[in-house]
């Protein structure tokens, strides 16, 4: 598959419909998950292989992965309403997943890659410091997104448990205007993915 065709269908992965500021819901925009995936099945890492999306969200990864022919995803999800949109993305385009209701602290399945977009950490800090240390736990390779001004933290972080960053894209994240905090009407982030062998 083309990335621009991939891109396409992943518009219409149906987001959130009342974000939750406290478990920091920011979908992310088919343009970038378009990228990451082609990325990582470039790389070898989906088409057949095991992942775990971790914080999935209304399951963009999820989706995408299923789309790239991986052999089976594992959807970690701590929030019901997510998982109910979750669930019709799933049904709306015919993949499968094995749906997991909880903390990504408590999901301890080996598989071959994570994908994730972990809270950015702007409402607790290094809130996506589990995130990372479950997919390091969990993964052979792994793909995470971070808030780049954190960057010397997570390097020194993914090296101190063992891991080699391979590959680093940079993307511009916009959060909309959906969480009362922000008051313009959308920022940019800008924000890092990692790629990182174990
Ligand atoms: N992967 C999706 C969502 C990213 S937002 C996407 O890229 O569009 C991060 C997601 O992690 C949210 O859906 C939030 O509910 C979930 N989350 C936050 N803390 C969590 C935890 N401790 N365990 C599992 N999921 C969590």
């Amino acid at each position: 598959m083309k990335k621009r065709k991939l891109e396409i269908l992943l518009e219409g992965v149906e987001k959130y419909r009342n974000p939750k500021s406290f478990l920091e819901q920011y979908f992310t925009p088919a343009v970038i998950a378009a990228d990451i995936l082609f990325f990582a099945w470039s790389m070898g890492d989906v088409e057949g292989k095991t992942i775990a999306d971790l914080g999935a969200g209304t399951g963009i990864f999820t989706i995408g992965s299923g789309l790239l022919d991986a052999k089976m995803v594992y959807s970690v999800e701590i929030d019901k309403d997510a998982i109910e949109i979750l669930k019709k993305n799933m049904e709306k385009y015919g993949i499968r997943a094995k749906i997991i209701l909880g903390d990504v602290r408590d999901f301890n399945i080996p598989v071959d890659t994570v994908i994730q977009n972990p809270p950015f950490g702007s409402q607790n800090r290094h809130a996506d410091l589990p995130f990372l240390e479950k997919a390091m736990e969990i993964g052979k390779v792994i793909y995470t997104l971070h808030n780049a001004n954190t960057n010397d933290f997570i390097e020194e972080k993914i090296e101190a448990m063992g891991g080699k960053i391979t590959h680093k894209k940079f993307y511009d994240f916009p959060i909309p205007h959906m969480f009362n905090f922000h008051r313009k009407e959308r920022v940019i982030w800008k924000v890092i993915l990692y790629r990182v062998n174990m």
